[in-house]
């Protein structure tokens, strides 16, 4: 191959390029299983750092094509069309790509660390960026100390340096960036055909912060029994921050009442007769007569009792609460969950009956224990079974 000097003879760029998919072809075929693997990270340095010398000299090169517009005679009108029809790049992919390769010229540090592959188009563009948010005012120390800090950083952290470089040059920019950045802000809330809710959102740097510091403070190391996925937790505290604020009863009035979920439900649904109708949740969709019991079982959601035979509501809201004073009883005895190896405070549980109120289950302590909502839930609508044991302990058994 050739080497820098003239000794390229009569190689053709073209030729160049066959000969670089021809020695990756080589690559290819080489058997990994030979290999002892610990010197694959060797391997893997040398490739990251020779694919970032590509993305560089492809940079290099589209810099001349967009300025003498080598796209044209293919009729493309501009350097981004041509890359996003003839590399498949997104528009913004090709934007970015034709602005970096622009700023080159102006950017000499960053280009050469790229030419020999020690930061990658990543950083390159974050340091361009950085340079063109700042114009004048963007000084060559300010180069130097950004392309030594893309040698140590990945590009995530690179950000980091490159935002708060630019918050010393210019305040007022960064400023107009954060309030650009919270006008983006949005939600969505959505349930979907088949009754599930779909969040969609933005939230500012500050308010993605803020909800995550909540959400953080409520997902605790999960226990040994607890075979739910991160996302599915995360779902579940964000849920649980909405239930205290419910239960909590300092959210403001809504048509002169606290806020809180309400359940229609039949007292037929409750105590499961063949043939019952489903409960409804306001807001949601039905819901199945276990999932009703469950709720109306603690009764901190409002179950709103309709008549069997009219199907009109009779009974107005019941709230069937456990007496205060025995409340307080069994959060002195049970101290949060009692499902074993649980260990959730009072706060995060509900008071299950034994024995449902609806199949005349009494409100005595000895039909009463404190379950965590995921425990609550394994009860009714996974079918564990309780009872007490001879040592006094609760013993649940799976369906
Ligand atoms: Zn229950
Ligand atoms: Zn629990």
């Amino acid at each position: 191959m050739c080497s820098e000097g003239g000794e390229r003879g009569s190689w053709t760029s073209q030729q160049l390029v066959i000969e670089l998919d021809r020695i990756l072809d080589l690559l290819g075929e080489e058997d990994l299983h030979l290999l002892p693997s610990e010197s694959l990270g060797d391997d893997l340095k040398g490739l990251t750092r020779i694919g970032n010398r590509i993305d560089a000299e492809a940079s290099r090169r589209l810099h001349r094509f967009d300025k003498d517009q080598g796209y044209a005679a293919s009729g493309a009108l501009t350097a981004q069309a041509w890359l996003r029809w003839q590399c498949n790049f997104t528009a913004a992919t090709a934007s970015e790509r034709v602005q970096v390769s622009r700023q080159m010229d102006s950017l000499p540090e960053t280009e050469k660390a790229f030419s020999q592959g020690e930061i990658s188009y990543r950083h390159t563009a974050l340091i361009a960026r950085t340079a063109s948010q700042l114009g004048d005012k963007f000084e060559a120390h300010a180069e130097t100390i950004l392309v030594r800090a893309a040698r140590e950083l990945d590009p995530w952290r690179l950000k980091r340096a490159c935002m708060s470089l630019r918050h010393c040059f210019e305040p007022d920019g960064f400023l107009a960036d954060a309030n650009e950045a919270h006008q983006r802000r949005f939600l969505h809330l959505s349930q979907t055909f088949d009754g599930v809710f779909r969040i969609d959102g933005w939230l500012d740097g500050e308010g993605g912060a803020a909800l995550q510091t909540a959400l953080d403070s409520l997902l605790s190391p999960p226990a040994a029994d607890d075979e739910r996925t991160p996302r599915q937790r995360r779902a579940d505290a964000l849920v649980e921050m909405a239930r205290r604020q419910l239960d909590g009863g300092e959210l403001p009035q809504v048509g002169g009442q606290k806020p809180h979920l309400m359940v229609t439900v039949e007292m037929a649904t409750l105590s499961k007769q063949p043939g019952s109708t489903a409960a409804e949740l306001e807001w949601a969709q039905p819901i199945p007569a276990e999932s009703a019991r469950r709720i109306a079982c603690d009764c901190s959601i409002t179950p709103v009792f309709c008549g069997a035979e009219s199907h009109q509501v009779d009974a107005g809201r019941t709230r069937r609460a456990i007496p205060p004073a025995r409340m307080r009883a069994l959060l002195v005895r049970d101290k949060g969950c009692r499902f074993q190896s649980c260990d959730r405070p009072p706060a995060w549980t509900d008071a299950h009956h034994i024995i449902h109120w609806a199949d005349a289950g009494s409100d005595e302590l000895a039909n009463l224990v404190l379950l965590c909502r995921r425990h609550h839930y394994r009860v009714h609508e996974e079918g564990w079974r309780l009872s007490w044991g001879a040592d006094g302990e609760l013993v649940a058994a799976p369906p």
